[in-house]
C-alpha cells in the first residue's frame, strides 16, 4: 500500500534498490535505474521552470523510446499529468487531443511535427514545445533542455489518488475522451498480485520484458509500469513490428512479453517465428480483445511458456481480471473460454439493464469495481457520471460469470446483434470463422435486414492463394453454431482495419451498409 503505489517514489525507491542495473534498453542506448532517477528529476525541473504547476498538463506526440519514459516519470515528479496522443491521427483529431486536454506543453517528434505545426499558433494554453527525436529548426531539443535543468528532486507530497496520467480512448466509442488514472491505477493490482503470490503473472527483479504496445495505450503504459515496479529491465520498440519482436527476444534473452492478440497473430504469421529461438521466454500476457482459441493455441504451441490472460479498460486501469496459466491447462478446454478472475481486492458483477446483480450464468452487462478504476473523464462529468458510479466501472461489455467467479466475455453490448430475438456476439463467430484453415482473420457485424432488423454478415481476410469460397466457410461454421449465428453473406477484405490496440474497428466496417439509416444500439 501507501507510498509503494507513487510512480515517483517508485523511481527513487528503485534508483536505490536497483543503481546500475539497465531500467531501459532502446535501441544502442541503456538507462541505468539511477541514471532514470536523475534524469526525471531533470525533467520535473524543467517543467517546473517552464511555468507547469501540479496538475497541469504535458503532451507527447512521439514514437516510444527512453527519452518518452523519462518524461512520463519527470511529469510524475513535478505532479504533472502526461498524455500520450497517438502519432496516427490526423491533424485535426491531435488537435482536439491538445485542445480538450489544454495541454501546457508539448513533446514532440521531428517527424510527427509537421502533424501539429498549423495548429501550435492556435492553442492557447501552449507555451513550450520540446523536439524530442530528431530536430526542427527554432524548436528547443529535449536533451539540451533536460540537461540545462539541475538533477534536483523537487521531492513533492503526493497521493496515491494524484493524477498522473490521461489517456484518450482509441475513439471506437465516439470522440476521443481523457481518461484520467491516479498513481495507484499502475501499482494497485500489482501489489494485490505480489500479495497474493498464488500464480498470477509474477515479475523478478531479473526480468526482461519487451515494451511492444505503445506507451500512449493503457496495455502498454501499465506493462511498463509494473516492469519499473519490479525493478526489471524493459526493451523498448519505437513502434511495434513482428519482425522487430522476434530480433528483440532473442537478442536481449526477453523473458516477458504482453501482446494483443493481433500482435500475436502478426508475430506468428512471420516465417521467422518457427524457427526462433524462443527459450527465453517465461510468460506472455495477453488481452485487450477477445482471442480466436485457434491463435492462442497455435501461441501456446510455438512459444512453449507460461501464458495469462488480461481483461479490462482503460477506465478500470487495464487490467481487473486475470486468467491464470494454470486455468489453461484444464482438461475439459472450458476454462480457456474465460477471461479469467479478479485480482483480489477487485470485485466483478454482471447486471441487467436496471442494475441488479444478476446470478451465475446470465448474461449482462460486466461493472468492475477495483483500485485501479479512473478518477474520472477529463472534463466531461456526464460521460464521468454514466460510466462510474460508486467506486463501479460500468463496462459496457456483456458476459456472465460461472459458479467460480471466472468472467466469460461476450462482446461488447454495442457491437451484439439481436437477430431474431436472438442475442448474437460478433466474437464467438469470429472465433469459430479464424478456426478455419484459410482464414487469415474475420470481423462479424449487424447489417439491415428488412425482416429481422439485423443480420449476421462477415467480413473476412482469406489466406493468399486461398479460393476460399462463402459456401463452404458458412458449412464450417454451420459445423459449431446454432443456426441463428450462422452468418448469412460474406465480404471479403484484403484486411481489416484496426485500432493501435489492436480491436476491429467495428463501425467503421458497418458504416457502408447503414448508410441512412440509424442503427439500434441495445
Ligand atoms: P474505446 O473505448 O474508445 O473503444 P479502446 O477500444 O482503446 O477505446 P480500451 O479501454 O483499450 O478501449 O479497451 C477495452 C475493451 O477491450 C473492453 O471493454 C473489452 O471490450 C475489450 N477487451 C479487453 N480485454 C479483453 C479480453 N481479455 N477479452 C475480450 N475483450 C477484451
Amino acid at each position: 500500500g501507501g507510498g509503494g503505489q507513487i510512480l515517483a517514489e517508485t523511481l527513487r525507491r528503485q534508483a536505490h534498490a536497483c543503481r546500475d542495473r539497465t531500467a531501459f534498453v532502446f535501441g544502442e542506448r541503456r538507462t541505468s535505474y539511477s541514471s532514470l532517477d536523475e534524469l526525471t528529476n531533470r525533467v520535473a525541473q524543467a517543467l517546473a521552470a517552464a511555468g507547469c504547476e501540479p496538475g497541469a498538463r504535458a503532451a507527447v506526440l512521439a514514437g516510444d523510446s527512453d527519452h518518452v519514459y523519462e518524461v512520463i516519470g519527470g511529469c510524475a515528479k513535478a505532479g504533472v499529468v502526461s498524455l500520450g496522443i497517438n502519432w496516427r491521427l490526423a491533424p485535426p483529431e491531435i488537435r482536439f487531443i491538445l485542445e480538450d486536454s489544454g495541454a501546457r506543453v508539448l513533446f514532440v517528434d521531428a517527424e510527427f511535427y509537421s502533424k501539429v505545426a498549423a495548429a501550435i499558433g492556435d492553442l492557447e494554453g501552449l507555451a513550450t514545445v520540446v523536439v524530442l527525436e530528431g530536430a526542427v529548426e527554432g524548436l528547443t531539443a529535449y536533451a539540451a533542455w533536460r540537461d540545462a535543468a539541475p538533477a534536483i528532486d523537487p521531492c513533492l507530497t503526493q497521493s496515491a489518488d494524484d493524477p498522473v496520467v490521461q489517456m484518450y480512448t482509441s475513439g471506437t466509442t465516439g470522440l476521443p475522451k481523457g481518461v484520467v488514472l491516479a498513481n495507484r491505477s499502475f501499482f494497485a493490482v500489482v501489489d494485490a498480485m505480489a500479495a497474493a503470490g498464488d500464480g498470477w503473472i509474477g515479475w523478478r527483479g531479473d526480468d526482461v520484458s519487451l515494451l511492444n504496445i505503445p506507451s500512449f495505450h493503457i496495455g502498454g503504459l501499465w506493462w511498463a509500469m509494473t516492469g519499473l515496479n519490479a525493478g526489471a529491465t524493459g526493451v523498448i520498440l519505437r513502434a511495434f513490428n513482428p519482425g522487430q519482436v522476434i530480433d528483440q527476444v532473442q537478442r536481449h534473452r526477453v523473458t516477458k512479453v504482453c501482446m494483443v492478440p493481433a500482435m500475436m497473430q502478426m508475430v506468428l504469421a512471420e516465417p521467422a517465428a518457427a524457427s526462433a529461438d524462443w527459450s527465453s521466454l517465461e510468460a506472455i500476457v495477453y488481452g485487450g480483445s477477445p482471442i480466436p482459441r485457434t491463435l492462442l493455441e497455435r501461441a501456446m504451441d510455438t512459444f512453449g511458456c507460461e501464458f495469462a490472460q488480461i481483461y479490462g479498460l482503460t477506465e478500470t486501469g487495464n487490467t481487473a481480471v486475470c486468467l491464470r496459466h494454470a486455468d489453461h491447462l484444464d482438461p475439459s478446454g472450458e476454462r480457456l473460454k474465460a477471461a479469467g478472475r479478479p485480482y483480489p481486492g477487485v470485485r466483478v458483477e454482471i447486471i441487467d439493464r436496471e442494475g441488479r446483480a444478476l446470478p451465475p450464468r446470465e448474461v449482462g452487462e460486466i461493472r468492475v469495481h477495483s483500485p485501479a478504476n479512473m478518477l474520472g473523464y477529463w472534463n466531461r462529468p456526464e460521460a464521468t457520471e454514466a460510466t462510474l458510479r460508486d467506486g463501479w466501472v460500468y463496462t459496457g461489455d456483456a458476459g456472465y460469470l460461472d459458479e467460480q467467479g471466472f468472467v466469460f466475455v461476450h462482446d461488447r453490448v454495442k457491437d451484439m446483434i439481436i437477430y431474431a430475438g436472438e442475442n448474437v456476439y460478433p466474437a464467438e463467430i469470429e472465433s469459430v470463422l479464424c478456426a478455419h484453415p484459410d482464414v487469415v482473420e474475420a470481423a462479424v457485424i449487424g447489417v439491415p435486414d428488412e425482416r429481422w432488423g439485423e443480420a449476421v454478415k462477415a467480413i473476412v481476410v482469406r489466406r493468399e492463394g486461398s479460393d476460399l469460397r462463402a459456401r463452404a466457410l458458412l458449412a464450417h461454421a454451420r459445423a459449431s453454431l446454432a443456426d441463428f449465428k450462422v452468418p448469412k453473406t460474406v465480404d471479403w477484405i484484403d484486411a481489416l482495419p484496426r485500432t493501435p490496440s489492436g480491436k476491429i474497428k467495428k463501425a467503421q466496417l458497418r458504416t457502408p451498409y447503414w448508410e441512412g439509416r440509424e442503427r439500434q444500439v441495445n
